[in-house]
């Protein structure tokens, strides 16, 4: 007999399958790519965020192999103990070099980088303003906060300039995706800055999509907004990057300040130190890339004109990797979705609560480890379906 509280988890598990809502795992064989064994088969992968390719480079695992040898497996202990690895601040100095900030801090993951910078940040009589397409990770670390938490319509900046205007909070803090990750659309930086600026505020970017892929590779900031002590970046290593964990940019107070109050950086056990040896050489191969973003660039233009003119949805407005198609019912993305899957293709559906209701889509995202002819199949299944 099950007792009350698991009948209710029943049937609340129930009412998602009935709305097309459960989210299956799907099981990974061998290696991530371009093409991938998924539930015991080949298909040609358009849903990870390993944009450049190297999750799975011979140079990320040669390091990862030298690494191995020299340290181990596991940190053994948090950072402020004795888990702090020269490899961990190897990686940091390069990566606030890389991305043009004096100063970086090292997170296990984008999750937990969130969580700490904005209840470091945001303390109890802050106010947090936010994009309401900000990722789940980000609304969850403005609750977890404490602190006022506003929301902005998506890049409405004439509403975010009169939430600013009204707060009375003495530590402001806007919170963006640089890159939307559902969207695929690009934060307006320097207009964001611009109102930064004028009321006092931090202004954090989550650069999650960006980093690796824009501007060759240094991600999304603009040069205003690298050398602004008000601006923190975030990029997380575990998408272009191939890797794993995430890294704040930032003014060398402001990293002084996460280190001593970020408490998902403090209270556990620091990433194992291979994996940051790992995205040294990422770190490597992402700025000696252009080739790699040339090719992306490309699968890309030849995805949005292969598109266009299809019949069953529409792509979204965006030049990144993240490519939405746009089908509007659950049902729909989700019907469209399965067809694709039965020519070998893979690109998830991606429904209510993630995005607005009647906004289900198919997330594609391209990655430079696609062929021309990867792309090409997925174009002309997507006429043959529609
Ligand atoms: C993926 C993602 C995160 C979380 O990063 P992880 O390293 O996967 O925990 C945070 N923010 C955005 C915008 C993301 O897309």
């Amino acid at each position: 007999m099950t007792h009350a509280a698991l009948a209710r988890l029943q049937q609340g598990l129930a009412a998602l399958q009935a709305d097309h809502l459960e989210r299956p795992r799907r099981l990974l064989d061998g290696a991530q790519g371009a093409h991938v064994t998924i539930d015991g088969r080949r298909v040609i992968s358009f849903c990870s965020n390993d944009y450049l390719g190297l999750a799975a480079d011979p140079a990320l695992v040669a390091a990862a192999h030298d690494a191995l040898d020299a340290c181990g497996v596991g940190a053994g202990a948090a950072h402020l103990i004795t888990g702090h690895h020269r490899f961990h601040h190897d990686f940091e100095a390069a990566f606030a070099g890389f991305v043009g900030k004096p100063a970086a801090l090292l997170f296990s993951t984008g999750y937990m980088a969130n969580l700490g910078v904005l209840t470091a940040l945001a303390a109890r009589r802050g106010e947090v303003f936010a994009d309401k397409l900000n990722h789940a990770s980000l609304v969850d670390a403005a609750q977890l906060s404490g602190a006022n938490f506003t929301r902005y319509r998506h890049n409405d900046l004439a509403q975010l300039e009169g939430q600013l205007a009204a707060s009375r909070a003495q530590d402001k803090l806007i919170v963006s995706d640089l890159v939307f990750s559902m969207d695929g659309d690009i934060a307006p930086v320097d207009a964001l800055l611009d109102l930064a600026e004028r009321f006092d505020a931090w202004l954090y970017l989550d650069d999650a999509h960006g980093f690796g892929v824009l501007n060759d590779g240094r991600g999304g900031l603009t040069a205003r907004a690298r050398a602004s002590d008000r601006v923190i970046y975030l990029a997380t290593l575990g998408k272009a990057a191939g890797v794993a964990g995430a890294a704040a940019a930032a003014n060398k107070i402001v990293i002084d300040w996460l280190i001593q109050k970020a408490r998902p950086y403090i209270y556990t056990t620091a990433l194992p130190p291979l994996l940051a040896a790992c995205l040294l050489e990422s770190l490597r191969q992402i700025e000696a890339g252009d080739a790699r973003r040339e090719r992306l660039r490309s699968r890309i233009a030849q995805l949005r004109e292969g598109l266009a003119g299809l019949k069953c949805g529409e792509l979204m407005p965006s030049t990144t990797p993240i490519q939405p198609l746009l089908i509007g019912a659950n049902a729909d993305a989700v019907r469209l979705s399965q067809a694709l899957l039965t020519r070998g293709l893979l690109a998830p559906a991606i429904r209510t609560p993630t995005v607005p209701a009647d906004t289900a889509r198919l997330r594609i995202t391209l990655s430079a480890a696609h062929s021309v002819d990867d792309v090409a199949q997925l174009v002309e299944a997507l006429h043959a379906i529609g």
